[in-house]
C-alpha cells in the first residue's frame, strides 16, 4: 500500500493498531515507541496490546537461522583484528591494511579492520552480483578482504561463534506459531529490506505500507550560517510552545548531531526550550569514562607534566586527596619536571623530588611512586581480571571511598561507572570466548571501545526529542524540524567501506539512498521544516542536497535577531520600549537578580566610600603600617589591587607550564651582579674604567658559577632552556662593564641587597626596602657621594616619566630608598646623590636623578611622604575605592574578581 500524505499515514497506522489481528512493524524501536505513545495519547481506546507492534530488527530476526553458536560482538571483532595484525606473518601478507613504516598504527588499523569484518560478506555479494561496484575497489583492498574473510571464518568456526551480519533471512527458519498478519510500515527505510525481499518466498501474511512523497511539495530554507539557522528554529519552536503545542507534537532531527550538539544545547538553554537529545554521549564524556581515558593518557605520555595536570587537577573527580595532587603539580611546575620514566633514575619526578631540599617533597615523592606503580599495573594488565583488579586498587588509592558506587541505579556518575565496569567484564568474556590468554594494551583497547559506545541516562527529563538523521525515520509528528541538511550530512551510501577513498563509493549511484530517506522525511509530518546553512559551525562551506537544486526548491532566508538583548538595544535606539514576553527561565533569572545582583552590595570595597575600618587589619595588630615601595605603587595604581594583595592575601595561583621562569631568572641575575661587584670591591676597592678587561674575567666567573649551580638544582628547566638562559643573559650582563665605567667610575660598592626599615611615628608607618646596591664615592675634600641602584631584568620606564613627578610617581622605589638611607641611623650615609635603574636587557643605566639635582630628588621624596599620609588616612577611613584605568587594569592579577574593570571601555 502506498500512502501519500500525513493524514493518510496517521489514519492507516491507527487503523492498523486498532486491528487486534494485525501486528504493525515499524523501522526502529524509536518508531515503535513513537506510534505507541501517539496511539495511547490520541486514540479513543487509549490503550494498546504490547504484542501488536514490533520493530523491524526483531521481526527480521525470526527469519534468521539459529544454532548453538554464540554471536560475536564489537569486542570480539576488535580482539580478532588486534591479534591478527599483531601476528607478523599475517600482517606481512596484507597489502592495504598495514603501514609497515608505522608499526604503532596497529591499534587504529585494528579498529578499521574490526569495522570491516561484518561487511566482508557484503563485499563477497558485491563480487557476485555487482561486479562493476566490486571492480571499483582497489585490487589490494579486494585481496586483503578475501584474506581477512578466510582468517575470520576460520576464527569463528574454531570457537563456535557466528557473525550475525552474515546470516540471511529465510522463511524456513521461522519458528512455529509465528504466522500472523504483519503489516510492515515504511519498508523503504528498514535496514536489510532489500535483502529480505530477495528471499525465495515472501509469505502472503506480510503486507507493506510505504510513504510516497511524489505529491508533496518541499523547499529547503538556506541561512547564511548555522547559528542563524539554529536560532531561527529555536524561535519557531518557542512560538509553537507559546501557543500550547505539546512536546510530543514536535520532533527535531539534525544532519550531523555530533557537530551540532553543543550549540543546540546551549541555544536551547538560553531560549528555555526543553530539548531531550535522544542520542547518548560516549562514557568518555563523563568523569568515570574520563578516569579510564586519563589512566591511559598519563601512561602513554610517560607521566608528562601536562598529562598529569589534566588528570590530577580534573575537578570533576571525587579525589581522596586533592591537596596532595595539587601540591605535586605545583612542585612539578616549580621544579620544571618534563616527564617520568619507567627507570626511576631517569624519571624527572623522582629525581627532582628526591634531590629537593623542601621537606614536604619527600611526602610527594612517596605519593608519586605509589601512583606510578598503580597506573603501571593497570596499563600492564593483559587480561580483564587483572585489569579490573588493578583498576580497583587505583580507584581505592585515588578516589573517595564509596564516591562512585559500582551498582546501577545510583547517581549519574555511579551509573556511568557501573556501565564502564560492566563493559570491562564484557571485555573479559570476549577475551575468554576468543581463547586468548593475554592481550597487549588491553586498557587502550577498552578505552577505544568505550569511545564508541553511547551511554543513555535512564532518567531523561521530558522535552522535545532530538534525533540524528535516519534515527527518526518512521516518525510522523505534527511538526518536524530537519536542521543541518547539507548534502554531506544527509548523504546515505550503502557499501560504504572503511579505508576506501570516498569518491569510489560516493559516485556509485546504485549505492546512493540519500533521495530515498529525503523523500521519506518530506512526507512524514504535517509541517516539515528542512533547512541548512551555507557556513557551518566549523566555518567551512556546505552544499545544498541535489534534490532541492534539481527541483529549484531553495529559499534563501534572512535571519532577524529577536532575542531579549537585541530587542532591548532596538528599544534604546528608538527611545521607546517594545513589549517583550519573557520566557519562564528569563523570569526566573530576573526575579533572582532582583533579589541579588541588582541590589547594592552590603560591603562594596570597590566603592570609593568608607565601608568599615581596615586599619587594624592592615597593621596586623602592630600599631603601624608596614609599607614597601611595591605596596605604595600598588595602592596608587588602584587601592582595590592593594587590598586584594595585602589585605586579603589573594595570590595568583597558576598551573600553567612555563618554559622560562622569569622570576627565578631575575633572582639569578641579581646574584651574579652582587657576586661580581663584591669581587670588584675585593680586587680594586673602587670601580676603575681602565680595568674593564680584568673585570670581564671576574664577571664571567660569577656568571659561570651561578648558572652551573642553577643547572644542577632540582628546579632547573630542561638542558636546552638552561643553555638559552646562560647564553642570552651571559651576553647581556657583559654590557654592565662599560655602563658602570660611564656612570660610576671611581665609585665603590658599599653594600648589596641591603634591607632597611624606619619607623615614622607621626604617620604610623614603618617604611622598608631592600636595596640592590649602594655605592659611595669619596672626594678629596672629605665629602661623599652616595648612589643607589636597582637592577631590572627588563625596564619599560624612562627618566622622562619622572619629570612630572608632582602629578604622580611612576614608581616609589628610588625615592623611598633615598628617604630610608637619609633617615636610617644604621647606614650613617648622607643624602642620595644619584639614583638609577639598571636595565639588564638594554645594558644601560637610567638615572632618575643625578648629582646637583637635589630639588628633583627632594620633590620626589616629598611626594612619597604625601602619599604615605594619604594612604594611612584612606585606610583609617576604610576607603578602598577602585580606580580603574587602562594602565592599572591591563596586567592586574585581580581582574577576574573585580567588578570595576567593567568601567573600562
Ligand atoms: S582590575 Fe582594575 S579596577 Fe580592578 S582591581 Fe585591578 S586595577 Fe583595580
Amino acid at each position: 500500500m502506498i500512502l501519500y500524505s500525513y493524514g493518510d499515514i496517521r489514519a492507516m497506522v491507527h487503523r492498523s493498531l486498532d486491528d487486534a489481528s494485525m501486528v504493525s512493524v515499524f523501522p526502529t524501536e524509536t518508531a515503535v515507541r513513537f506510534w505507541t505513545n501517539d496511539y495511547v495519547r490520541t486514540s479513543e481506546k487509549g490503550i494498546l496490546r504490547h504484542d501488536s507492534t514490533m520493530a523491524w530488527d526483531t521481526f527480521r530476526s525470526h527469519f534468521l537461522p539459529t544454532g548453538d553458536a554464540a554471536p560475536v560482538n564489537g569486542f570480539i571483532r576488535h580482539l580478532f583484528a588486534l591479534h591478527l595484525l599483531g601476528d607478523p606473518d599475517t600482517a606481512a601478507s596484507l597489502q592495504w591494511f598495514r603501514h609497515p613504516t608505522f608499526p604503532e598504527s596497529v591499534g587504529n588499523l585494528a579498529s578499521t579492520v574490526a569495522s570491516l569484518l561484518p561487511k566482508l560478506q557484503e563485499i563477497e555479494r558485491m563480487r557476485l552480483v555487482k561486479g562493476e561496484s566490486y571492480d571499483r575497489l582497489p585490487l589490494a583492498y579486494r585481496n586483503d578482504a578475501a584474506r581477512l574473510q578466510v582468517a575470520y571464518g576460520d576464527f569463528l568456526a574454531k570457537r563456535n561463534l557466528f557473525e550475525p551480519r552474515y546470516l540471511l533471512p529465510s522463511v524456513g527458519n521461522l519458528p512455529s506459531g509465528f504466522e500472523r498478519n504483519y503489516r510492515i510500515f515504511f519498508p523503504e527505510v528498514c535496514d536489510g529490506w532489500e535483502e529480505f525481499t530477495l528471499m525465495s518466498h515472501v509469505p502472503a501474511w506480510i503486507e507493506t505500507c510505504s510513504a510516497d512523497a511524489s505529491k508533496t511539495e518541499s523547499s529547503l530554507q538556506v541561512y547564511e550560517n548555522e547559528l542563524m539557522e539554529l536560532r531561527a528554529c529555536m524561535r519557531r519552536i518557542g512560538e509553537l510552545l507559546d501557543t500550547g503545542q505539546d512536546f510530543a507534537d514536535i520532533v527535531v532531527t539534525v544532519g550531523n548531531l555530533e557537530r551540532w550538539r553543543p550549540y543546540l544545547e546551549h541555544e536551547a538553554l538560553l531560549c528555555d526550550i526543553p530539548l531531550a537529545i535522544v542520542e547518548g554521549l560516549s562514557p568518555l564524556q563523563y568523569p568515570p569514562g574520563r578516569f579510564f581515558q586519563s589512566i591511559q593518557e598519563v601512561h602513554a605520555q610517560s607521566f608528562s607534566l601536562d598529562a598529569m595536570k589534566s588528570f590530577l587537577l580534573d575537578p570533576r573527580m571525587p579525589w581522596k586527596d586533592a591537596k596532595v595532587q595539587r601540591d605535586l603539580i605545583l612542585r612539578g611546575l616549580e621544579l620544571s619536571v618534563v616527564q617520568g620514566n619507567p627507570n626511576p633514575r631517569k624519571d624527572d619526578w623522582q629525581v627532582k623530588l628526591a634531590r629537593s631540599l623542601v621537606k614536604t617533597d619527600a611526602q610527594l615523592l612517596i605519593w608519586y611512586k605509589a601512583f606510578k606503580v598503580r597506573i603501571s599495573s593497570v596499563v600492564a594488565a593483559k587480561d580483564a581480571e587483572s585489569l579490573m583488579q588493578a583498576v580497583y586498587v587505583l580507584q581505592e588509592f585515588l578516589l573517595e571511598t564509596g564516591s562512585w558506587s559500582e551498582t546501577e541505579g545510583g547517581d549519574l556518575h555511579s551509573s556511568v561507572y557501573a556501565y564502564c565496569l560492566h563493559q570491562l567484564s564484557e571485555l573479559g568474556k570476549a577475551v575468554r570466548s576468543c581463547g586468548f590468554t593475554t592481550t597487549q594494551a588491553l586498557v587502550s583497547l577498552f578505552v577505544q571501545f568505550l569511545g564508541k559506545q553511547q551511554y543513555i541516562p535512564r532518567d531523561r527529563p521530558p522535552g522535545i526529542p532530538v534525533f540524528s538523521y535516519t534515527v527518526s525515520a518512521g516518525l510522523c509528528p505534527r511538526y518536524h524540524f530537519l536542521l543541518g541538511c547539507t548534502q554531506e550530512d544527509i548523504g546515505q551510501h550503502t557499501d560504504q567501506l572503511p579505508l576506501v577513498p570516498e569518491p569510489i563509493w560516493r559516485d556509485d549511484a546504485a549505492n546512493d539512498r540519500t533521495g530515498l530517506f529525503l523523500d521519506h522525511y518530506r512526507v512524514m509530518a504535517r509541517q516539515v521544516h528542512i533547512s541548512m546553512a551555507q557556513a557551518t559551525f566549523g566555518n567551512s562551506s556546505a552544499l545544498a542536497p541535489s534534490w532541492f537544486v534539481d527541483h529549484d526548491a531553495i529559499e534563501m532566508q534572512r535571519y532577524v535577531p529577536a532575542d531579549a538583548r537585541t530587542r532591548e538595544q532596538a528599544a534604546w535606539a528608538a527611545a521607546g520600549a517594545t513589549p517583550f514576553k519573557a520566557n519562564a527561565m528569563q523570569s526566573r533569572w530576573f526575579d533572582q537578580a532582583c533579589r541579588t545582583a541588582f541590589l547594592p552590595p552590603r560591603f562594596d570595597m570597590a566603592d570609593n566610600k568608607a565601608v568599615f575600618s581596615v586599619w587594624d587589619r592592615s597593621c596586623k595588630g602592630e600599631g603601624h603600617l608596614s609599607l614597601s615601595a611595591t605596596a605604595l605603587d600598588m595602592f596608587f595604581a588602584c587601592p582595590m589591587k592593594w587590598a586584594s594583595s595585602y589585605l586579603l592575601h589573594l595570590g595568583k595561583g597558576t598551573f600553567d607550564t612555563v618554559s622560562l621562569d622569569h622570576a627565578a631568572v631575575g633572582i639569578l641575575l641579581h646574584e651574579i651582579l652582587a657576586r661580581f661587584f663584591q669581587r670588584v670591591r675585593e680586587e680594586s676597592g673602587v670601580f676603575r674604567k681602565e680595568l674593564v678587561d680584568r673585570y670581564e674575567v671576574l664577571l664571567s666567573a660569577s656568571i659561570d658559577e651561578v648558572f652551573t649551580r642553577f643547572a644542577h638544582s632540582p628546579q632547573a628547566p630542561v638542558h636546552t632552556t638552561v643553555q638559552y638562559i646562560a647564553e642570552r643573559y651571559g651576553t647581556e650582563l657583559k654590557a654592565i662593564l662599560n655602563a658602570e665605567g660611564d656612570m660610576f667610575d671611581g665609585f665603590a660598592s658599599w653594600g648589596f641587597e641591603i634591607s632597611l626599615e624606619h619607623l615614622y611615628a607621626q604617620s604610623d608607618c614603618l617604611l622598608n626596602g631592600r636595596i640592590d646596591r649602594i655605592l659611595v664615592q669619596d672626594h678629596a675634600d672629605g665629602t661623599q657621594t652616595v648612589a643607589v641602584v636597582d637592577y631590572k631584568k627588563t625596564y619599560r620606564g624612562s627618566r622622562k616619566a619622572y619629570d612630572n613627578y608632582a602629578q604622580g610617581l611612576p614608581s616609589h622605589q628610588l625615592p623611598l630608598y633615598a628617604k630610608l638611607i637619609r633617615d636610617s641611623d644604621s647606614t650613617e650615609l648622607g643624602q642620595v646623590g644619584t639614583a638609577a635603574f639598571y636595565s639588564i636587557e638594554k645594558g644601560k643605566y637610567i638615572p632618575i636623578w643625578e648629582e646637583s639635582q637635589e630639588e628633583r630628588r627632594d620633590g620626589m621624596i616629598a611626594i612619597l611622604e604625601e602619599h604615605m599620609l594619604h594612604m594611612v588616612d584612606a585606610l583609617r577611613q576604610g576607603r578602598l575605592g577602585a580606580t580603574p584605568s587602562k594602565q592599572a587594569c591591563a596586567n592586574c592579577d585581580y581582574r577576574q574578581i573585580c567588578r570595576r574593570r567593567y568601567a573600562l571601555v
